[in-house]
């Protein structure tokens, strides 16, 4: 199986990426924010329990995501494999990860971040915030909130998986064929 790992702070492009993944090698993509936003629409016990950490830029607890991840796999039994975006967003979630995935014996075949300056990443979203109907995307102490978060919980995820010499980075600027092209090549190495 083909596992990845797309890792980037918000606005780094990871939801176009995936697209454009999920399309060339069959993969299912699993978005922790989407599955977290669709459970939010139907309002059930986990969306109501994410909202308030959602709606404040902050990471919705581990427990709550790691279970919600799992479950999700447990439904594509026969999938080539998975890209995971947005997901381990803490060293807990990323030893969480190997422990469900190892015991499959399918483990994380590599990690890809997309690495964007900070200021570029403010200015996607707010654009993005126009079309997407996102809260968290049209205020811009939540948008620097969220960048924050990933800064100081997320990033050590990164060298969690360089320990593994699982980490590739790709510049996230340029056009999006581009980058996908980088990110193709990585994985066709997989
Ligand atoms: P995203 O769509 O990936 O930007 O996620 C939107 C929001 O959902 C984040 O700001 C967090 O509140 C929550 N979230 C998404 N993925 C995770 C995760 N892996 N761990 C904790 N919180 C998450």
């Amino acid at each position: 199986m083909i596992n990845i790992v797309l890792f980037g702070p918000p606005g780094a492009g990871k939801g176009t990426q995936s697209e454009k993944l999920i399309a060339k090698y069959e993969l299912i993509h699993l978005s922790t924010g989407d599955i977290l936003r669709a459970e939010l629409k139907n309002n059930t016990p986990l969306g109501v329990k994410a909202q308030e950490f959602m709606n404040q830029g902050l990471l919705v607890p581990d427990e709550l995501v790691i279970d919600m991840i799992d479950h999700k796999m447990e439904e594509f039994p026969s999938t080539k494999g998975f890209i995971f975006d947005g997901f381990p967003r803490t060293v807990p979630q990323a030893e969480a990860l190997d422990k469900l995935l190892n015991a499959k014996g399918n483990p994380i075949k590599g990690m890809i971040a997309l690495e964007v300056a900070e200021e570029e990443l403010v200015k996607r979203l707010i654009i993005r915030g126009k079309d997407s109907g996102r809260p968290d995307d049209q205020d811009e102490t939540l948008i620097r909130k969220r960048i924050t978060e990933y800064n100081t919980k997320t990033v050590p995820v990164a060298e969690f998986y360089t320990l593994q010499r699982k980490y590739s980075g790709i510049k996230g600027i340029g056009e999006i064929d581009e980058i996908f092209g980088k990110i193709s090549k990585i994985v066709d190495t997989f």
